[in-house]
């Protein structure tokens, strides 16, 4: 991974020396020496990620920081204070500026890479996410919007994992008044209870004595359910801890603090996480519904035309490579004009949704459904030999004619639908090909009297099978 990374410092050897590890590992480097020209570069250039000395002359790195955070063109961007003194005092400031993170002077190599590619990572995931809600929104799809920015008891949970009885409970304490902790004491099955509570944040310990923190923590980001939810890391300040931060920081693990927990900082990092996740979640949530709405039909809830014919070419691929059948059935309700003449548009409409209903529930898992137009549809069948196409299309032939379609005023409306068959054999090339084909077997269908399926055949003749 490569990222832009903006260094700040008014000591230029400090610059230089930051400037040399970070390039050495591939990073591109940007240098400014003052807070005024930081804050220049930062609207300039939008880095991936921002690292800021905190004592400078004239604007300090607090302030750049509270700049770049108040600044909604620039707020997204993580910052990292880098200070010569391990003051609490001054790591508290920073995180009340908005900064993501503190790294003391001289710099830890391991710390410093493993601490960027990790807010670089979640940024990049986050500004992909915004890009799509911003399509989606100038769509009308979704609405771009603020979340609501209180924690409290009544709508913040954390998971709290420690075997330590009383250091748990000290950190309890200080968070009572954002949040309902629940503690662990670790042990088997955490990560999967974990999944089924959506928390705001879980908090583990990484020192427990029988129970593996980060453990805990990988399965946590290989589950779905709780794969973005926020996880903060409690580690020991020695070596062993160093290492096991670099991991954990690298199976996507969001923060971290070392004992004794200190109050205030707590409450920063917590703050922190369960802002971002509440914004990600929005984010996530309007993601979901653009991706619903781009690919499936209002009307019947089945796939649209333009999902199917991108993936139509996924899985002729994909049969291709594998040497796999394929077929494709294109399906018309006969006579359907006369239906919406007589009964309305609405009626028309009815019939529709039902019929996808019963099309839906008479496919298999692996086949795609799609509304393919008015009152056209398709159904890829992958995996499927010509044989096993057509009983599969004479059972939804009857699913369609067999029993008639009710009204929601209780009008029973006798329908039929007339199906075309192709598969993929040498003669087809691309994804229209296989659809040529299925339409032209349809037409023949239609042509012999409706209420059939017709299998087109590659030498040119049709085989049709009479209802
Ligand atoms: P054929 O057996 O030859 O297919 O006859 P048909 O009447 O079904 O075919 P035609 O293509 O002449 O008419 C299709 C009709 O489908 C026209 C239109 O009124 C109706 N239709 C298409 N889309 C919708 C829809 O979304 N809702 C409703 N209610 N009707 C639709
Ligand atoms: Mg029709
Ligand atoms: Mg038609």
């Amino acid at each position: 991974m490569t990222a832009r990374v903006l260094v700040v410092d008014d000591v230029l050897p400090n610059v230089k020396l930051l400037e040399a590890k970070l390039t050495s590992e591939y990073f591109d480097v940007l240098c400014a020496t003052s807070g005024p020209e930081a804050l220049e570069i930062v609207q300039r250039e939008q880095p991936d990620i921002v690292l800021l000395d905190v004592m400078m002359p004239g604007m300090n790195g607090f302030e750049v920081c509270r700049h770049i955070k108040q600044d909604e063109a620039t707020a997204h961007i993580p910052v990292i204070m880098v200070t010569a003194l391990d003051q609490m005092s001054d790591k508290i400031a920073g995180l009340e500026a908005g900064a993501e993170d503190f790294l003391t002077k001289p710099v830890d190599d391991i710390a410093l890479f493993a601490r960027v590619k990790s807010l670089v990572r979640l940024k990049v995931m986050m500004d992909e996410l915004k890009n799509r809600e911003n399509t989606g929104a100038s769509l009308g799809w979704v609405k771009a919007g603020e979340e609501a920015e209180t924690f409290e008891p009544s709508n913040t949970s954390i998971l709290l994992v420690d075997d330590h009885e009383k250091a748990a409970a000290r950190v309890g304490r200080m968070l009572t008044d954002m949040a309902s902790v629940s503690h662990s004491i670790g042990g088997e099955g955490v990560a999967e209870r974990a999944r089924e509570k959506n928390y705001d944040l879980v908090i583990v310990s990484l020192s427990m004595r029988e129970t593996d923190g980060l453990r805990i923590c990988s399965k946590m980001r290989s589950y779905e359910e709780t794969r973005h939810v926020p996880i903060l890391v409690v580690v020991e300040d020695s070596e062993h801890g160093s290492r096991q931060l670099v991991r954990a920081l690298d199976m996507g693990v969001n923060d971290y603090l070392v004992p004794p927990v200190e109050r205030l900082e707590l409450i920063a990092r917590v703050r922190t996480q369960i802002r971002r996740k509440r914004y990600s979640d929005r984010l996530w949530e309007n993601f979901h519904i653009s991706m619903q709405l781009a690919t499936t039909d209002a009307v019947t809830g089945l796939y649209n035309r333009h999902y199917m014919n991108s993936h139509l070419e996924t899985l002729l691929h994909s049969a291709r490579r594998n040497a796999k059948p394929l077929s494709l059935a294109m399906l018309d309700i006969d006579h359907f004009k006369p239906v919406n003449d007589t009964y309305g548009h609405a009626a028309g409409d009815e019939i529709l949704q039902e019929f996808a209903t019963r099309i839906a529930r008479n496919v298999r898992g692996v086949d795609l459904a799609a509304r393919y137009g008015g009152e056209e549809f398709v159904v890829v069948m992958p995996d499927t030999s010509r044989h096993e196409a057509l009983v599969i299309a004479e059972r939804l032939r009857h699913t369609v004619s067999d029993v008639p379609f009710v009204l929601s005023d209780g009008t029973e409306i006798n329908i039929t639908v007339s199906i075309g068959l192709a598969r993929l054999d040498d003669e087809v090339e691309a994804a229209s090909d296989l659809l040529e084909q299925a339409d032209s077997a349809l037409y023949q269908a239609k042509h012999e009297g409706r209420n059939r399926v017709v299998v087109n055949e590659e030498a040119g003749g049709m085989q049709a099978s009479h209802a």
